[in-house]
């Protein structure tokens, strides 16, 4: 999730207040159904809105148009990463998971004075410590802990406390390629004198300051990482999204100075837009805490309260259910459904020679004790033979996916969200070994 989604968000159908993305066919839970002003609509976008600088063709279709050839018709858009997989899951948890607020209740921007973080509510702070506790992925003991409006915004606060206001420049970002399409975008859209967007960490050959950003297991390609560059005038941000034992084997507790995480991608609530970071140095722990002071003047309990609940019942069914059964433990029925949808699309894959997709070692998760090779959040899909722009060849198939130019890398590369509805993804499966040049 990112930018381009609020960019691309275009108010159609005044009465229904229907995004223009919302137009293209939903398959909710066992119902299809299409949105009824739903109509082909091409959309000029600016060469510069980095996620949408092709024509965007969406589909003119009901579902009972679609019908009767079948659903070749629908478009599938899989270009973000929409959490919407984990729904069932959460679906059967009902009471156990439910947040009910009174309007007396979290008046108050403070939440605890004497924290670094004033504004983080000491609920989380447990939950998200018995949660690293419990998964093994992250030292917390004796860290600092900024809560974020998604780990977005600590992105931002983490790049305003690492880059000194009395600089000779601003600071070089960089990270290896391919990168999160959304880091280029959130270090420069204010054209701020702090820092600057420097492009792949494997080119930068500067001998300046710099970030670097260690996105491990990486977005878009799934891959374990550590940090490349060479220099010794670099700070590093960990960015940990995807450090969960439903998408990569946990290998042991991570322990760097800047670590980021954020419920979007551990228990797919990213609505709650909640994201922690865990610091090493208290210094910059306040700096951050500055930054979202001016930037929105802390982070909304209702969500922090939510996120709570959600994550402490995460821990609860891992440790009270001997890791056992998908009901209760979420990573169990997170890794089984990853595992099993890394199977299908391998399939559909193995089936046609136009795609191919990356592999990974197998190695043995400290959590669950399973050994097993990623299951990323996406698929780095590649376009094979002579297809030179994948994400135009599926886009005329009806699949939306975003291409590898956003992430620095080729334009032979899709990234695919792996996390979309059963429906959606069963759609997925079906259509790329049916697609023909
Ligand atoms: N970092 C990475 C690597 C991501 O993939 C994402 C979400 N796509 C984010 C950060 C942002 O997450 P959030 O929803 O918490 O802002």
């Amino acid at each position: 999730m990112n930018m381009g989604l609020i960019w691309r968000m275009r108010y159609e159908d005044e009465e229904n207040l229907t995004p223009s993305w919302g137009n293209m066919l939903h398959l909710h839970g066992s119902g299809l159904y299409a949105q009824k002003n739903s109509r082909i609509q091409e959309e000029e976008e600016e060469e510069e809105e980095a996620h949408a600088s092709k024509k965007t063709h969406i589909l003119t279709t009901t579902l009972s148009s679609a019908a009767p050839d079948g659903l070749e018709s629908v478009v599938i858009n899989l270009d973000h990463g929409d959490p919407t997989m984990y729904e069932e899951f959460w679906k059967q948890k009902g009471e156990e998971t439910t947040v009910v607020t009174s309007s007396w209740q979290h008046i108050s921007y403070f939440s605890d004075v004497n924290n670094v973080c004033w504004f983080l509510e000491p609920g989380l702070v447990s939950a998200i410590t018995a949660l690293h506790r419990t998964v093994g992925n992250a030292v917390t003991e004796g860290r600092h802990i900024v809560v974020g409006t998604g780990s977005s915004q600590l992105y931002q606060a983490a790049l305003y406390a690492l880059s000194p206001v009395d600089g000779p420049g601003p600071m070089n970002v960089v990270s290896a390629a391919p990168f999160y399409s959304s880091y280029p975008l959130m270090t420069d859209y204010l054209k701020s004198e702090l820092h600057k967007w420097a492009g792949d960490a494997y080119k930068f050959n500067k001998e300046e300051p710099y970030i670097e950003l260690v996105t491990s297991p990486n977005n878009p390609d799934g891959f374990t990482r550590q940090d490349v560059v060479k220099g010794d005038k670099g700070i590093l941000i960990h960015d940990l999204a995807y450090y969960w034992p439903q998408y990569t084997p946990i290998l042991s507790p991570a322990d760097y100075d800047i670590m980021l995480f954020t419920v979007s991608k551990s228990t797919g609530h990213a609505g709650s837009r909640i994201g922690w970071a865990v610091v090493k140095d208290r210094e910059i722990a306040k700096k951050m805490t500055t930054f979202i002071e001016i930037n929105t003047i802390g982070v909304s309990k209702e969500s922090q309260i939510r996120a709570a609940k959600i994550l402490q019942a995460v821990s609860d069914g891992c440790i009270h259910h001997n890791r056992k059964e998908a009901e209760t433990n979420f990573f169990d029925y997170s890794y089984k459904l990853m595992a099993e949808r890394w199977k299908r699309i391998r399939e559909a894959v193995n089936k046609t020679t136009l795609f191919s997709l990356p592999s990974f070692p197998q190695e043995t998760c400290s959590f669950s004790g399973r050994t097993f090779g990623q299951l990323p959040a996406f698929a780095w899909l590649k376009c094979e033979g002579e297809i030179d722009d994948c994400e135009s060849f599926l886009r005329r198939h009806k699949v939306i996916t975003r291409s590898g130019k956003h992430f620095g890398a080729s334009m032979k590369y899709v990234r695919v969200s792996m996390l979309s509805r059963e429906s959606e993804f069963k759609l997925l499966t079906e259509r790329l070994p049916a697609i023909k040049t």
